[in-house]
């Protein structure tokens, strides 16, 4: 007897948050200091309109650094999905690096395998939806993002300034 497993590969493009989605102010936890780039609400939109997930993965090191709690982050996070949802966007997950290695907080202090460009928090997405790596992409600012992306198997696209929506768009 064959056993057929109904294995969906999704696809996904997977977003950094901070300098990609807003403007960089280091170390934002507040939603009244966030500032969202030019046109990435409407990349996101995008993304969600061709059937990829659309997966936050975030580097917060402010935790471990004792700037603020894990809680404030799904606070940004909750309310940037309440401000997609006025334009018919989501954002699917939040994944986040609460860590690092000259942290204060002792539970958050370690050289751990999430913090990108280590690939924890993009390979841990992958196992939960079952991403096909191969159909999926990064978009983020920084070397690190596009670095992690390589070592993920993931398409990175590296956004530098201007519209993120063309920048997504361009390519996907
Ligand atoms: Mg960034």
């Amino acid at each position: 007897m064959v056993v057929i497993l109904h294995t969906e590969n999704k696809k996904a493009v997977f977003f950094d948050r901070d300098g990609t989605l807003n403007v960089d102010i280091h170390y934002l936890h507040r939603p009244e200091d966030f500032i969202w780039i030019e046109g990435a609400k409407e990349a996101i939109k995008y993304v969600n309109d061709r059937g990829y997930l659309a997966i936050l993965v975030t580097n917060q090191s402010g935790i471990a650094r004792g700037y603020y709690p894990e809680e404030d982050v799904r606070k940004v996070y909750d309310w940037m999905n309440a401000e997609l949802a006025r334009i018919g966007a989501h954002l699917d997950a939040l994944f986040f690096c609460p860590h690092h290695p000259e942290g204060k907080a002792p539970v958050y202090t370690k050289v751990c395998d999430c913090r990108k460009p280590a690939t924890g928090m993009i390979d841990r997405a992958c196992e939960q939806y079952r991403i096909d790596r191969s159909k999926s992409y990064f978009v983020g600012d920084s070397d690190g993002d596009m670095e992690c992306a390589k070592r993920a198997g993931l398409t990175g696209l590296p956004y530098k300034s201007g519209s993120l929506l063309a920048c997504v768009k361009d390519r996907l």
